[in-house]
């Protein structure tokens, strides 16, 4: 089969892009599990957004922090300029966040974080902007989005990315343009497994939390796309890089997806007890560090988690501002209003991942990464809370800016004006048609190889890199993003466009 772009995912990054890119190309959009089942619906907290011109400096400073100044700052200040710009296209599509009485936007706040400035719908923010960017993207007439399909492999040629393998399933749906359509009708073979033919790619196949035994993650997230990359030699980035959650409500079941207690929950005043209901720790230090103290703890007391205590809120703000929150602890027997409950760090987010530039490409020709797959330099070692959606979007939007400006200036076809005949897309069909389907029978067999091919990546970078830098370390690190910074500030126009 023939697209002009595959995308490979259904969260935000994916649908953003698609939004972004022309209607006068055809996009197959394909995902391995419905359409909604992506952590962008699972956010909860909110999204960063830089609220007026005041808050740049000390946002620009909390999202280095954070990142213990391993961040790009080039990165780091497009992320934050492109942030209104995300925010409009939103509400445009029909999100609706958090008002004051007097109708502005009502910020909150996360640790890490030195003022208000997260944009947020109750404590469901995900689902509420991946809805409206859904709905957008089901009107399309020129997406074909196509459900229970996974990507298992790219096709390539001296680096560069023709497009790809899929393996369809007896639940696979396809639409377009809010209509059902055949396999046949939309162009597909009816064998299980197919090969695509495109332009160009984007991965946006989001984290690796279904790799851990505890994450907050959906289970089928297990880093396909990073697997894949270590196979064709696509560069990664700091592939150890990864973020626990300090707080997710513990269960004694092992096969639950942890659920995640906001930060915002700390910033709005929730508080930690140690077994003897004791506070050990400021709330609201960058959560890498609460991380580490937590498990401290909890080593010193041999307990298998900590206290969260929500009744500083009170009854009325716990139950508007975290409905979902609140209905979750109810569920499983605790009413916060009036009790502590009981929460352990997991697994949550991965900082690290396919290395892109400030375009979202990757090493490899005609393919790009974006969202949580991709590491762009945002977020350096560790994410600030609720940077995520936001970078994703972001770096999405300059994918598809890219692309578009890459099909103006011709890359995507070459032409011979004296026969007439594209002579690139002759050399695709070949290098497609070469392609053994017959090596990715066994779907077991590849699932088990890249899961261990990505842990394998992630346990060497962890054993090559020494433990945390210490502070004469940072404080050159720091120094030198610092110098860096005074550099880019010529190109805020730019990056804000
Ligand atoms: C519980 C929770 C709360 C969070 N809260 C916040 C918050 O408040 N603020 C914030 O900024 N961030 C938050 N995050 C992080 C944020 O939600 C994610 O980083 C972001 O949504 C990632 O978007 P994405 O598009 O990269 O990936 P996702 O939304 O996860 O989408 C990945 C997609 O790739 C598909 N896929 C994967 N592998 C394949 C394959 N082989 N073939 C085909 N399809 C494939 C999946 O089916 C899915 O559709 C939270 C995350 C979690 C888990």
């Amino acid at each position: 089969m023939k697209t002009d772009i595959l995308i490979v995912g259904s969260g935000c990054s994916a649908l953003y892009a698609a939004l972004n890119l022309p209607r006068d190309k055809e996009i197959l959009l394909i995902t391995k599990r419905d359409l909604e089942t992506n952590d962008s619906h699972l956010a909860q907290g909110g999204m960063c957004v830089l609220k007026d011109e005041s808050d740049y400096e000390s946002y620009f400073e909390d999202t280095m922090k954070a990142g213990h100044y391993e961040n790009d700052p080039v990165s780091v200040e497009i992320m934050i300029r492109t942030s209104q710009r995300v925010l409009k296209d939103l509400e445009a599509v029909g999100a609706e966040f958090a008002r004051n009485p007097d109708g502005t936007l009502d910020y909150t706040r996360e640790g890490g974080h030195s003022g208000h400035r997260i944009v947020y719908h109750e404590d469901i923010t995900g689902k509420e902007i991946t809805s409206h960017l859904l709905a957008a993207v089901k009107k399309l007439k020129n997406v074909t989005m196509v459900e229970y399909t996974k990507l298992i492999d790219i096709i390539e040629k001296d680096n560069v990315c023709y497009g790809a393998v899929i393996r369809k399933s007896e639940e696979t749906r396809v639409t377009r343009g809010g209509e059902e359509l055949t396999l046949t009708e939309a162009g597909f073979n009816t064998e299980t497994l197919e090969k695509i033919e495109a332009d160009v790619t984007i991965l946006a196949t989001g984290g690796i939390g279904g790799l851990y035994r505890h994450s907050t993650n959906f289970r089928h997230l297990t880093g396909d796309a990073l697997a894949i990359s270590i196979n064709h030699g696509i560069e990664l980035k700091d592939i150890n890089y990864v973020q626990i959650h300090p707080t997710t409500f513990y269960s004694e079941c092992e096969e639950d997806r942890s659920f995640l207690i906001s930060e915002s929950v700390r910033g709005e005043g929730a508080l930690l007890y140690d077994k003897n209901m004791n506070r050990f720790v400021n709330e609201l230090i960058p959560r890498d560090l609460l991380t580490a103290e937590i498990r401290k703890k909890m080593a010193e007391e041999g307990t298998k988690h900590v206290w969260e205590d929500m009744r500083p809120l009170g009854d009325q703000e716990l139950r508007e501002h975290f409905p979902n929150i609140f209905a979750h602890c109810e569920e499983k027997g605790y009413d916060p209003s009036k009790q502590c409950i009981p929460v352990v760090p997991a697994q949550h987010y991965f900082m690290g991942g396919i290395k892109v530039n400030h375009e979202s490409k990757t090493s490899m020709n005609r393919l790009y990464a974006v969202g949580e797959t991709a590491n762009n330099g945002v977020h350096g070692r560790n994410r600030l809370a609720s940077n995520s959606l936001l970078e994703s979007m972001v770096f999405a939007l300059r994918a598809a800016m890219d692309i578009i400006k890459d099909y103006s200036a011709g890359v995507y076809g070459s032409v011979n004006l004296e026969s007439g005949i594209n002579c690139e897309s002759e050399l695709r069909r070949k290098i497609i048609d070469d392609v053994n389907l017959s090596v990715y029978a066994d779907d077991d067999a590849i699932t088990k190889k890249y899961r261990e091919l990505v842990m394998e990546e992630i346990q060497k970078a962890d054993s090559a890199a020494s433990d945390f830098k210490d502070e004469e370390e940072y404080a050159r690190i720091k120094k030198e993003k610092e110098e860096a910074k005074v550099k880019v500030k010529g190109r805020n126009e730019k990056a804000s466009e």
